[in-house]
């Protein structure tokens, strides 16, 4: 399989893991756009949001739910975070595996670019 986050998430490419179980790995995106920038990745393969299944709908809850939790264990629950997905071109999706941006420590601008 030639899927980049198929790999890291089975460890065969290696990444800094900030926490995993069986359904999700949490790393520290490459190339942060903010002081915090962890990207939740399922180990199913899903393309994006227009590849989900009804049977997804659990996992993607429990992705958002693992976002709180760390959320608060950084200590930017309450100041601010963002939780974002880039879906095909124009959104900037540049891994076709589907994964949320967790982003904070600093201002977030809205609209962004
Ligand atoms: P997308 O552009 O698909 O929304 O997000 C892909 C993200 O994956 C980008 O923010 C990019 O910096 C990150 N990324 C790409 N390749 C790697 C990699 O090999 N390791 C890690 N940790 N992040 C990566
Ligand atoms: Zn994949």
């Amino acid at each position: 399989m030639s899927c980049l986050f198929c790999k890291i998430a089975s460890g065969e490419i290696p990444a800094k893991v900030v926490c995993q179980d069986e359904h999700l790995v949490v790393i520290e995106d490459i190339n942060p756009a903010a002081p915090l920038h962890l990207l939740l990745i399922p180990r199913k393969h899903i393309v994006n949001t227009l590849d989900l299944q009804p049977e997804d709908d659990v996992l993607i809850g429990h992705i958002h739910r693992v976002a709180a939790r760390i959320a608060r264990e950084r200590g930017v629950a309450e100041s601010g975070f963002r939780l974002v997905s880039n879906n095909n071109a124009a959104a900037g999706q540049s891994v076709f595996h589907i994964h949320f941006h967790m982003l904070a420590g600093r201002s977030l601008t809205w609209p962004p670019g």
